[in-house]
């Protein structure tokens, strides 16, 4: 059973098109902050990525974003999140990566692609085996599911990739599937990543 202290979600800094994903970001931030658990995400308050972090600060949670100096403007800053500001998005997916017990990844565009490839990657070269949980919201994310399916049928990755990661339909699924999953046992070592 995982021990979550601290969650990295991924998510658009754009609303997207469906309601449903606004509604998804609302209630996880709701979950986050009624279980104590500290959200660590990219430190914006525009797209999902601000609905996420105010619903979590609405519900008293402790909310930590990562923003690179350059992106302090465009993402607009959350004014009332405990922000980190970095020099550059190296820096940023590093230090969400040291803060967080595991992951999330709601709807989001090309840098949510961007951040859950790269720690699906990182847990495949045995950096870490942080679990990492892709909400499916509508079936957005069943593309995802389908490309990694596509690399395991030719032949470029392994079997095992299914496992590195879990997808459910639902945010109301997250916490109890982080729960029920094994405890990290890698040290993960942030110099590697
Ligand atoms: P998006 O899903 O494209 O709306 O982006 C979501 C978050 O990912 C935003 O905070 C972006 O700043 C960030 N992001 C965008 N491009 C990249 C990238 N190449 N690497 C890492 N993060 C990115």
């Amino acid at each position: 059973m995982t021990a979550i202290k601290r969650l990295c979600v991924y998510c658009g800094s754009s609303r997207g098109a469906e309601e449903s994903y606004r509604h998804a970001a609302v209630r996880l931030g709701k979950l986050l902050a009624d279980a104590g658990i500290e959200l660590i995400y990219g430190g914006g308050r525009v797209g999902l990525m601000g609905i996420l972090a105010d619903a979590a600060l609405a519900g008293n949670g402790r909310v930590t974003g990562i923003i690179p100096t350059h992106l302090y403007e465009r993402e607009v800053a959350h004014p009332n999140a405990r922000l980190v500001v970095v020099a550059s998005m190296h820096e940023r997916k590093q230090r969400m990566f040291d803060l967080a017990d595991g992951f999330v990844t709601l709807p989001g565009g090309l840098g949510t692609l961007d951040e859950t490839i790269e720690i699906v990657t990182w847990r495949q070269l045995g950096l870490h085996d942080k679990p990492v949980v892709v909400v499916d919201v509508a079936g957005y994310w069943a593309p995802l599911a389908a490309l990694v399916e596509h690399t395991i049928a030719h032949g470029f990755a392994p079997a095992a990739a299914r496992g590195y990661f879990r997808t459910v339909t639902h945010v109301d699924d997250v916490l109890p599937t982080f729960a029920a999953l094994p405890e990290p046992k890698l040290k993960a070592d942030s110099s590697l990543a």
